[in-house]
């Protein structure tokens, strides 16, 4: 398995990477993939990486590719933020970098996997390097549109979009990386609306799946103000259960190590101009916390959509294969007994609290008020 393989369902977007291996005349010095969420552009810019280190041009065998792909190699710099912007001294010191020689493999390649996250001041200060990048260096931006980077950047880089893998794409990758069910893997695949990362999630883990279930369960579980009320404070407690249990472990070694660097010993007093520092880790991973909460919501809500989607092709009577296959027992029974103004007015509220998540509402409050909304409200109908 070559490091292609595993950037599924984009043979034509990935061709010119491909070509700037086979052919160096063809080769750039800065690039931007750009793709949807779970479209697989992190995955695609660290398999370039590879096939520019490897000798073989990404057999995914050699050290220069596993390396590369993990993220370990020496010459292969990943750069992914969990905070709202790159700052400027992150983005100074990559520049530095990048006008260094490799030290062992064939290319300098730095891929910043959040470029949409960076301030146009930010933007300014890269757009030097990579303008006029050393012989040997490559930059890789990566974003979900070229759109959300500063149009003087994307007018220096070579684009390659990817687009949405098809579900069957997803479910052979899931099939031959982690050797899931193949029937599993397209529930999965198509549960998931082709992301990645999150069909993954839930072929491996059946807690993942479970928890989605629970949330799917929604639609059909409200009934009154009571249900709405409880089903809002489930999700903020899965939300938190989540959170903690993604952060937890990683704050305390994140804490601990910053103490060694710092050298001071766990349960000793810790002096006044090395306090700022610690205050500030603190704050950063309260932030992930947060928004890795946000995320939970975020994906509780865009499951909810996919089920009142698939509600409406029944009612409409569409002829498009729906998103939930497991579940369509419970769809088909929705669909029955309610109208299809009730699943556009559930899809409205869903969206309304998506936006009103985004701009700061207090999650308890917009979930709330978009479980209520969920009630049925029409009588028994056919
Ligand atoms: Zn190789």
């Amino acid at each position: 398995m070559t490091v292609w393989d595993e950037v599924v369902g984009q043979e034509r977007p990935v061709g010119p990477l491909r070509a700037a291996i086979d052919d160096p005349g063809s080769m750039t010095h800065a690039w931007l993939i750009t793709g949807p969420p779970g479209s697989g552009r992190s995955y695609a810019a660290r398999a370039f990486a590879a096939a520019l280190q490897c000798e073989r041009g990404g057999c995914g065998e050699c050290r220069e590719c596993t390396t590369a792909i993990a993220g370990s190699h020496a010459d292969v710099t990943l750069v992914a933020t969990e905070k709202v912007t790159i700052a400027i001294s992150e983005v100074r010191d990559l520049i530095s970098l990048a006008a260094t020689s490799p030290s062992r493999g064939r290319w300098r390649v730095i891929v910043v996997e959040d470029a949409d996250r960076m301030a146009e001041r930010t933007s300014n200060v890269l757009l030097k390097s990579i303008e006029e990048p050393p012989p040997r260096t490559v930059w890789v931006l990566c974003a979900p549109s070229p759109q959300d980077v500063a149009v003087t950047i994307r007018s220096r880089c070579r684009v390659v979009g990817l687009r949405t893998p098809d579900p069957e794409d997803v479910a052979r990758l899931l099939t031959a990386r982690d050797g899931t069910d193949p029937a599993l893997a397209l529930e999965c695949a198509l549960a998931a609306q082709s992301h990645i990362g999150v069909a993954r999630r839930l072929a491996r883990d059946p807690e993942a799946r479970a928890r989605r279930d629970q949330v799917l369960a929604l639609a059909t579980d409200i009934r009154g103000v009571g249900d709405a009320i409880f089903a809002a404070a489930d999700l903020v407690e899965v939300a938190e259960t989540d959170a903690k249990a993604a952060t937890e472990e990683r704050d305390a070694e994140e804490r601990a190590q910053l103490m060694a660097t710092l050298g001071v010993e766990d349960g000793t007093r810790i002096a006044p101009a090395l306090r700022a520092q610690l205050r500030q880790l603190e704050e950063d991973q309260k932030r992930r916390a947060t928004r890795h909460k946000r995320d939970v919501f975020d994906r509780a809500i865009t499951d909810l959509m996919s089920l009142y989607r698939d509600v409406v092709i029944v009612q409409t009577g569409a002829t498009v294969r729906l998103v939930n296959v497991a579940h369509e027992g419970h769809i088909r029974d929705l669909a029955a007994r309610t109208a299809l103004a009730d699943t556009m007015r559930c899809l409205d509220a869903l969206g309304t609290a998506r936006e009103r998540l985004a701009g700061n509402v207090a999650p308890l409050l917009a979930l709330e008020a978009m479980a209520l909304e969920l009630r049925p409200r029409t009588p028994a109908r056919r």
